[in-house]
């Protein structure tokens, strides 16, 4: 299979860039830069335009940065912040420099200044409500501010008191002066600025005024050289404003806005707004829980970086919205892990079986491959005794039709080990199955049994040396593929997102395990050892099935 990280699928977006660089546009630089406010973790979503940018920027030997837009203080922390970058690194990127919106604050403001002197734009004493009412609508044109024609020295003396904190909260805001009639709304005198008297992250008490997103995008933009602004296609509207600001203002640069088709994902949900709400409302624990669609989420599930990259390529580079099926990214991880993670055994649900002709204190150390098809990952010993835990659902009572695996009287080949013959089954008062008589055949290990075949292969643990584990088993947090478009999302919350297992039993060679470290129990799935581990403590979470186990059902 080819690399795909040494073989980037062709896109509309590399296309530009390669001609641009043929043509020595912007002296034959690429310079990107990925923009996340910093109000919340990073989702697959992201990891899109993350691969994108800063794969753009290592294809054509440019630069990207990772530039906060941290405009809006109420939302965003320092706390974000740092997830952020951990996560960008984590995905295996590493950004030019870290840049801030902030960072250009004083250097917007001037700006700003400078298109109130030019008559570009004005003070403007209407609430928001308002200039929502002014604003007209896609049929009818807007209507003109009573403040459109404030003389400049008025805009200019209002707006340094705005500064100077002489005003509340919403008392005036600042606009551009384009259009009220044009066709697009975003060009009808849109807000440069707003007062907040809220606490920055970064600039602190500083600022009462926060500059908007639109006009501080394409500055910040500008200020870094940035020469391909790659952004998702809801703000294409906004692209003619991003030109005026940028042609009002003849910055030392003028970059390119590119738009591309957003990842809509199915079974999740990604607006920001609603992933906070995932967390504040407990229906998750926190944002790297497994089941969220968080870069945090996903690692902690048992992802991995390449499985991740490896989608966004899959996925493409398109002007067209288009729906992408869980599967797709669960097929990246399973293959991934497939080719990677260390075979282990581990027991869910366990079932005692005792082989009655196995001498009582006697300890094998069998030998199994860590993975079926690479020897170089080596062997492991795994201890054989008289008494065994197997899963319970490798036992049937009752046995369908063609049921390969444990009944009474019947045989099953132990993986790895020997030929076990059930003989009797022990049951509690309830009648529950709690233990299982067997003996076993010392004459098939590693060797078909004489006469007799044996379909069925179950895993299994030596019950005095296998380690206690917690196992987590993660499924889809949402019950439907668009949970977005029920009136409330949280309606479509899979009440069996998360089952505990609190007896379950792994390996022993898995004590030494550290958190993070990926294995494919045997017939069972892909886990990933969970942070909340301790020595005598493991817990796993199931990162994915072994197979599609939903395809049935959509
Ligand atoms: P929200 O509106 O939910 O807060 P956002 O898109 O505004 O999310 P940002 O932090 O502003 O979040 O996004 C940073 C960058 O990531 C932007 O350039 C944005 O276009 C891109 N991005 C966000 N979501 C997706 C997505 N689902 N697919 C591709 N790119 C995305
Ligand atoms: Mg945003």
């Amino acid at each position: 299979m080819p690399n795909p990280e040494n073989t980037p699928a062709p896109n509309f977006i590399r296309s530009i860039v390669a001609r641009d660089i043929e043509a020595n546009k912007n002296d034959g630089q690429v310079v990107t830069r990925f923009p996340p406010e910093p109000n919340g973790f990073l989702h697959i979503g992201h990891a899109k335009s993350i691969c994108l940018n800063f794969g753009i920027a290592e294809e054509f030997k440019g630069r990207c940065n990772l530039r906060f837009d941290d405009t809006n203080p109420e939302k965003e922390s320092v706390e974000f912040m740092h997830a952020i970058e951990r996560d960008v690194h984590w995905l295996g990127f590493q950004w030019h420099k870290i840049c801030h919106a902030s960072d250009y604050f004083d250097q917007l403001y001037d700006y700003a200044v400078q298109l109130i002197r030019d008559g570009k734009a004005y003070v403007d004493s209407l609430s928001a409500e308002q200039i929502r009412e002014y604003r007209g609508t896609l049929t009818e044109p807007g209507k003109p501010s009573p403040d459109r024609n404030r003389p400049v020295a008025e805009s200019l003396a209002l707006f340094e008191a705005m500064r100077n904190g002489d005003f509340s909260d919403g008392a005036y805001v600042l606009r551009a002066k384009i259009d009220m009639a044009s066709p697009n709304i975003n060009m009808r005198d849109p807000t440069l600025y707003r007062i907040r008297r809220t606490h920055h992250h970064r600039t602190g008490g500083d600022w009462c005024l926060y500059p908007m997103y639109d006009y501080t995008h394409c500055i910040s933009d500008a200020i870094e050289g940035i020469t391909h602004s790659l952004c998702t296609l809801e703000f294409e509207d906004h692209r003619p404003l991003y030109d005026w600001v940028l042609e009002q203002l003849q910055t030392p640069s003028h970059p390119q806005q590119i738009e591309f088709a957003r990842l809509s994902l199915e079974y999740t949900v990604m607006s920001k707004r609603k992933l906070h709400q995932l967390v504040s409302e407990g229906h998750v624990h926190d944002w790297d829980d497994p089941r969220m669609p968080t870069i945090a989420g996903l690692r902690r599930a048992g992802y991995t970086p390449a499985a991740i990259r490896d989608f966004c390529e899959r996925i493409g580079v398109t002007k067209k919205d288009a729906w992408i099926q869980m599967a797709v990214l669960e097929n990246c991880i399973r293959e991934d892990l497939n080719d990677h993670a260390p075979r282990a055994m581990a027991v869910l649900r366990p079932l005692r079986v005792v082989l009655e002709n196995y001498p009582e204190d006697q300890v094998e150390q069998l030998q199994a491959g860590n993975h079926p098809q690479r020897p170089e990952m080596g062997t492991r010993n795994i201890p054989f005794s008289r008494v065994l835990l197997i899963e319970q659902e490798d036992f049937s009572d009752n046995p369908p039709p063609k049921y390969k695996r444990l009944v009474e009287g019947g045989e099953v080949r132990l993986r790895n080990a020997y030929v076990i013959k059930c003989h009797a089954v022990i049951r509690d008062e309830t009648g529950q199955v709690t233990e299982l008589r067997c003996s076993y055949d010392p004459e098939t290990l590693g060797k078909k049994p004489e006469g007799r075949k044996v379909k069925g292969v179950i895993h299994w643990l030596s019950e005095a040396h296998a380690k206690p584990a917690e196992l987590r088993l993660y499924d889809r947090l949402f019950n439907i593929p668009n949970p977005e478009s029920l009136p409330d999302f949280r309606d479509a919350l899979n009440p069996h997102s998360l089952e505990i297992l609190p007896d379950g039993k792994v390996e022993a060679s898995l004590a030494e395990a550290r958190p993070g470290s990926r294995y494919q129990f045997e017939r069972t799935g892909y886990f990933c050892l969970d942070p909340d581990s301790s020595q005598d403590r493991l817990v796993f979470n199931r990162t994915v099935t072994l197979r599609d186990t939903w395809a049935k059902q959509s």
